[in-house]
């Protein structure tokens, strides 16, 4: 992909880029107080506000429409941000760029859909405005990366990708689970992409808005999104993650700062950032055993119903032969692959074991 990188079309961009403003806009009074508000923190450099809210049930707060492109325009003559809004459409775009508007979101719910976004780029053709592109819903990278090459091939060279978090079947401690290894494998596809974390929709929470945005400087991210609102609790949508100004202020001010190449850290600081890493690679590892047990109890279900044994050797053998190989061809010792895959499966059998166990006495009680 031919990407522009960002300082050349935000002048003095500095890290991190911030991006402010409420979920929704509601009059342009809120809007404007936030964004002199906002204005006045150092790092905000784009002003948010969504005008066509896409909501989960019908009859909720569905947005403003076409009359908050008047106030983003006001809220940009009048406090020098640039503006931005999602749309979803051909007929969003064009009335976002008649309203000249400077930057376009495409949200998570349309980012999962190509014909959607194909039409969006279509819409967008030989105009080169700046579309930041927002994860979509589904943890799945390459239609992540399949939104931004349909407007690479538009000729949009001005993108940015937005971590929001994926949706889970699961109940899970955020309201959009990180998974910060797809972003972190986007960057390392795509190097020259900046990306930008929202930690809004990732925890759905303001009090843990701040951790969140600690952690997307630490695996390097370029940037935040936070929802903003002079009274947060009164917000028409997403009430519980919008923080005030002055919250998003001490926010900024306590980022830490690290940046990938950096050589003169001390010994302290560069051993607890190492750290973090591990923990996070650790919980992310746990995580991945959590799918993995839970896929391996939907099994143990279908062999209690078939009547098939827990433990099955020639499937066993398969597994590890390929996870051999497969650690073998990653630099990893194929003897350690082995050994760690036999505690897996292991307790794999266990698990399914305990069912088969527990399955037995319901049917004992029963006849
Ligand atoms: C939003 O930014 O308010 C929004 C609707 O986000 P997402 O598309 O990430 O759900
Ligand atoms: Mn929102």
């Amino acid at each position: 992909m031919n990407i522009k990188p960002i300082n050349k079309w935000i002048p003095n961009l500095k890290r991190p880029l911030v991006i402010a403003g409420p979920c929704s806009a509601e009059t342009e009074e809120q809007m404007l107080a936030t964004a002199k508000a906002v204005r006045e923190i150092e790092d905000v450099r784009i002003f948010r506000a969504g005008i066509w809210k896409p909501r989960t049930r019908p009859n909720s707060f569905e947005g403003v429409g076409e009359k908050g492109l008047a106030w983003l325009k006001t809220v940009k003559e009048e406090t020098g941000l640039l503006v931005t809004t999602e749309v979803a459409n051909a007929g969003h775009v064009e009335l976002a760029l008649k309203n000249d508007i400077d930057i376009l979101w495409i949200g998570a719910r349309t980012t999962v859909n190509p014909f959607s976004v194909q039409e969006i780029a279509d819409a967008l053709k030989g105009t080169n405005i700046p579309v930041m592109v927002k994860n979509p819903i589904n943890a799945d990278l390459a239609l992540w990366i399949g939104a931004l090459e349909r407007l690479n091939l538009a000729g949009i060279d001005k993108l940015v990708a937005i971590h929001r978090g994926f949706s889970s079947a699961e109940k899970t401690e955020y309201r959009n689970v990180p998974h910060w290894r797809i972003p972190i494998e986007l960057k390392r596809r795509l190097p020259e992409l900046p990306i930008v974390c929202d930690p809004s929709h990732i925890t759905g929470d303001r009090h843990r808005i701040a951790l969140v945005c600690q952690k997307a400087m630490d695996v390097d991210m370029d940037g935040v999104m936070v929802e903003t609102h002079p009274t947060p609790d009164e917000a028409w949508s997403d009430a519980a993650q919008q923080v005030t100004p002055t919250m998003l202020a001490e926010i900024t001010k306590s980022l830490k700062l690290k940046t990938e190449f950096s050589h003169d850290r001390s010994f302290e600081t560069e051993l607890s950032e190492l750290r973090q890493q591990i923990d996070r690679i650790d919980s992310e590892l746990m995580e991945s055993l959590r799918m993995r047990f839970n896929i391996v109890e939907r099994i143990g279900d279908l062999k209690m119903k078939n009547h098939v044994t827990a433990l099955q050797v020639h499937r066993m053998d398969e597994m590890i032969n390929k996870v051999k190989a497969l650690a073998e061809n990653m630099g990893l010792r194929g003897q350690f692959a082995n050994e760690l895959y036999h505690v897996i499966h292991e307790e794999s059998v266990k698990i399914q074991a305990e069912m088969m166990r527990s399955f037995l006495k319901e049917q004992e009680k029963k006849n």
